[in-house]
């Protein structure tokens, strides 16, 4: 044996891999193509490597397969991860916004709560200083009454002085400001207009909360928003009598944010349960 032939034994392992250089390889195919034992050797190596080496491949590949399922699995659960992450961003700005349309909502409540405290106040300052006015028992002081009106003449179309004794039920009205059914201004005492003491007949208009009368023990006090006026007035009763409760205005939100923290949630699971397999599959 040539010392070639021990270089291309030792050759032989890698150039049936085909992992030596095309250098080598062209050595040793030259070497073969005179050599006849280092041609034999590499025929039977050959054949060893094709019923050896292959079935250990196909064999791998085979043991490899179960690892590819569990692969498209994760895969498939990452893409679900990743949907679950969008769905949380969109989630969590949906929640924002709905929160900050709630906030909007409530300061424009808060807002129209202070403008129906401003009616609230009026109608007893109203009455009031009205009231004030009628301490005898016997006269009404008609000029008394028109520096009242004229103070609020911005609100109101008329205010009227009944007495008790033409009345049935004025004990009802004894509570406070009370929005009327108006009593039958034929029967006042006085009316007081813009001009002062109205004379001509004023026909009551049906319920409504544009109405509100006071009595006291001898005289019922009575006014009338004007129509301007008076969709301040509704606005007013609309929050003292159907305010929307916190929980109402914070609904949505509320909503939401359940719907945001399950999101968040189910994508923390999801993460915690492929994270490790997703370690040993790396
Ligand atoms: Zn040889």
């Amino acid at each position: 044996m040539k010392n070639e032939c021990y270089i291309v034994r030792d050759l032989l392992p890698s150039y049936i891999d085909q992992l030596c250089s095309e250098e080598s390889a062209r050595f040793i195919e030259q070497h073969i193509a005179n050599c006849e034992k280092c041609s034999q050797l590499l025929h039977q190596m050959s054949v060893e490597f094709d019923t050896q080496e292959q079935p250990d491949i196909s064999a791998r590949l085979e043991q490899k397969k179960p690892f590819q399922k569990i692969a498209h699995f994760f895969n498939a659960q990452n893409k679900f991860a990743k949907f679950l992450h969008i769905s949380f961003w969109i989630a969590l700005i949906v929640t924002l916004g709905s929160f900050i349309y709630s906030l909007n909502v409530l300061s424009d409540f808060n807002e129209k709560q202070k403008e129906a405290q401003v009616v609230e106040q009026q109608k007893q300052d109203i009455m009031s200083k009205a009231f004030a006015t009628l301490t005898t028992q016997a006269n009404i002081d008609e000029t008394a009454l028109q520096v009242v009106f004229d103070e609020y003449s911005a609100q109101l179309q008329h205010l009227a002085v009944f007495s008790t004794k033409n009345i049935d039920d004025a004990a009802r009205l004894q509570n406070g400001p009370t929005n009327t059914f108006p009593i039958d201004y034929s029967q006042a005492a006085i009316v007081i207009g813009e001009n002062g003491k109205i004379t001509e007949p004023i026909i009551p208009n049906d319920y409504d909360i544009g109405t509100v009368a006071m009595a006291n023990d001898q005289w019922i006090v009575q006014y009338e928003y004007k129509q301007s006026y008076l969709k301040k007035v509704e606005n007013a009763h609309q929050v003292k009598y159907y305010a929307p409760s916190n929980w109402t205005i914070f609904q949505l939100p509320f909503v939401f944010t359940i719907i945001t923290l399950f999101i968040l949630g189910a994508y923390l699971f999801q993460k915690r349960i492929t994270k490790p397999v997703e370690n040993i599959l790396e």
